[in-house]
């Protein structure tokens, strides 16, 4: 995943979960480099963006 702070990309085990610092109890993955509380993208959405990435096989294609 990718912070939405920071852009830094990590795996999601790689972040914080469960911090016990938010309110409420954490539901988030933190960054691990800034700490910023990500939501946790739910299931259904990550298997949407893999329908989209298939169709684009070549990486580091930008203009
Ligand atoms: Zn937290
Ligand atoms: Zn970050």
């Amino acid at each position: 995943m990718i912070c939405a702070f920071c852009g830094h990309e990590f795996d999601e085990h790689d972040g914080k979960k469960g911090c016990g610092g938010c309110a409420g109890g954490c539901h988030s993955v933190h960054c691990p480099r800034c700490n910023y509380k990500n939501p946790l993208e739910p299931d259904v959405i990550k298997s949407i963006r893999n329908l989209f990435s298939k169709k684009d096989g070549h990486k580091g294609d930008t203009q």
